[in-house]
């Protein structure tokens, strides 16, 4: 994932558009005075897009920030209530993500998705997958395939969809 945006499938045209965490989260010390913030868990909280996404505080007493969505737990979920910029329609749409199906980089592998956050991680997945010789998974953005989509089985469907999907 790079940073704060990820891409996705427009919710209205269909086209490749970019999901945008619609907060930034900084120390508030590291703030310039003529920037307004909120304050919240420790976060000076800035609106990227404040005419489209006001900050709203979490309802819940828990004040911190985490990953893996709106799966009822507390705190704030990051990348999951944001704005959708598309490149082909032009539109600004708040959107509540819905992942991996909202994902614009996704194949169909025998009844499984296999996803990227954007084309560079696509593009990371890919030469992991091609490698004869695969070094061991250490990082997180490869760290989540499933086995199932690196066994040699399917290892040349697999490249083939992926290969024509991001040269297109
Ligand atoms: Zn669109």
């Amino acid at each position: 994932m790079s940073g704060d945006s990820i891409d996705i499938k427009c919710t209205s045209c269909g086209g490749l558009a970019k999901f945008e965490e619609p907060f930034l989260f900084i120390d508030p010390k590291k703030i310039p005075d003529d920037i307004e913030y909120k304050l919240w868990g420790g976060w000076g909280i800035i609106e990227k897009f404040p005419s489209d996404v006001k900050w709203v505080a979490p309802s819940g007493s828990s004040q911190y920030l985490r990953g893996g969505g709106d799966n009822g737990q507390g705190g704030y979920p990051l990348l999951t209530f944001g704005l959708i910029q598309c490149g082909s329609c032009h539109k600004n749409i708040k959107h509540k993500l819905n992942w991996p199906s909202d994902a614009y980089w996704q194949w169909s592998v025998k009844g499984e998705i296999l996803w990227a956050w954007d084309r560079s991680h696509a593009n990371q997945i890919l030469k992991y997958i091609e490698a004869n010789i695969r070094p061991s998974r250490k990082c997180y953005s490869l760290k989540y395939i499933p086995t199932h989509f690196l066994s040699s089985k399917v290892k040349s469907g697999v490249v083939k969809q992926m290969v024509r999907s991001l040269n297109t």
